[in-house]
C-alpha cells in the first residue's frame, strides 16, 4: 500500500549518506593508491585503510540492542495499565514492576520512565530512537553517516571508526602535503593526477577538522562516561538529576566502553562490558527502594 512505498523510499534515502561516505572513501583510494602511488607509503596507508572501513563497517551493521524481555510489560500488566486512565495509579503499577528490574533512573518528574510506543519499563540509559521506531540500550545518538543507531551494541566500533577515519585524514594530508606544494610551484608534470593530488588534499584536510572536533567530544564523554543524550540532559534518579550518576572514574569509563582485555582495544570487535540493561552507579546505596540483589546488577565497586 502507500504505506509501504513511503517506507521503502525512505529506507532507501537512509543509505544516501553511507553511499556518498562509501564513494567519497572508494574515490580517495583510486585516488592515493593508483594516481598518487608512492610505494613507501602504500603498506600503512593500507593497514588504516582496512582498520577505518572494518571499524566503518561494524558501526553500521551491528544491529543496537533492545531492552530484554523482563522489562516488557506482560500481557496481563498491559490490561491493568489500559484500564487505569489516572497517571497516578497506572505509576503504582509501572512502581511495582520497577521493583524487581534493576532501574535507579527516573524521569526529570521523578516518575518510571515507560515507553508507551514498545510496552516496557525503559532500563537505565535506555532511550527510545523515532527514526529506528525502537527502545535502544544506551542510546547515544541516531547517525546519518552509518544509517544506524549509535548505542550499547558498536560505541566501540563508533570510537574506532572516528579514530581511523580521523587517522587515515591526517595520514593522506600528511603524504600528500608535498605533491600538493609542488603542483601551486608548477613543480608536477600536467597529468591527470595532478587534479586527483589536489582535491585528496582539500578532501582529507577539510574531514579532518570536522572528524578531530567529534572525537575529541566523544573522547571526552567516554571519560565522563556520558552518552550524548546524558550530555545534553543529566540522567535523574531518585535523588535528582546527576551528570556523572554513572562514573566510575576514568579507567573504568573507558573499560566499561573498550573492556578489559587491552588486545581487543584497537580492533572492531565486541568486547564492551556489561549487558546494556543495568549499569554500575556509585549512587546505588542511596536508593533504598531499589534491590541489589547480584543476580540483576553487579555490585556498584566492581565493574
Ligand atoms: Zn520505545
Ligand atoms: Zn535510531
Amino acid at each position: 500500500g502507500e504505506k509501504g512505498i513511503k517506507r521503502s523510499c525512505q529506507t532507501v534515502l537512509y543509505w544516501i549518506p553511507v553511499i556518498f561516505i562509501t564513494l567519497i572513501v572508494a574515490w580517495s583510494y583510486y585516488a592515493y593508491v593508483v594516481q598518487l602511488c608512492i610505494v613507501v607509503y602504500l603498506l600503512a596507508y593500507h593497514v588504516v585503510f582496512i582498520l577505518f572501513t572494518w571499524a566503518y563497517w561494524q558501526t553500521i551493521f551491528t544491529k543496537p540492542m533492545n531492552p530484554l524481555k523482563e522489562f516488557h510489560l506482560s500481557y496481563s500488566d498491559k490490561e491493568l495499565l489500559e484500564r487505569e486512565d489516572r497517571g497516578e495509579s497506572q505509576q503504582e503499577i509501572l512502581r511495582r514492576i520497577a521493583k524487581d528490574l534493576p532501574i535507579y533512573t527516573r524521569t526529570m518528574s521523578g516518575a518510571i520512565r515507560f515507553c508507551d510506543r514498545c510496552q516496557l519499563v525503559k532500563p537505565d540509559r535506555c532511550h527510545h530512537c523515532s527514526v529506528c521506531d525502537k527502545c535502544i540500550l544506551k542510546m547515544d545518538h541516531h547517525c546519518p553517516w552509518v544509517n544506524n543507531c549509535v548505542g550499547f551494541s558498536n560505541y566501540k566500533f563508533f570510537m574506532l571508526f572516528l579514530a581511523y577515519s580521523l587517522l587515515y585524514c591526517i595520514f593522506i594530508t600528511a603524504t600528500d602535503l608535498q605533491y600538493f606544494i609542488k603542483f601551486w610551484t608548477n613543480g608536477l608534470p600536467d597529468t591527470q593526477a595532478k587534479f586527483h593530488i589536489m582535491f585528496l588534499f582539500f578532501a582529507a584536510s577539510m574531514f579532518s577538522v570536522s572528524l578531530a572536533s567529534l572525537f575529541v567530544y566523544h573522547c571526552w564523554l567516554v571519560c565522563k562516561n556520558r552518552s550524548t543524550l546524558e550530555a545534553v540532559r543529566a540522567p535523574a534518579f531518585r535523588h535528582g538529576a546527576d551528570k556523572n550518576g554513572f562514573s566510575l572514574g576514568l579507567s573504568k569509563n573507558f573499560r566499561q566502553v573498550f573492556g578489559d582485555e587491552m588486545r581487543y582495544w584497537p580492533f572492531p570487535v565486541y568486547s564492551s562490558l556489561g549487558d546494556g540493561c543495568s549499569f554500575p552507579t556509585c549512587l546505588v546505596n542511596q536508593d533504598p527502594e531499589q534491590p541489589t540483589s547480584p543476580g540483576h546488577n553487579p555490585p556498584p565497586n566492581k565493574t
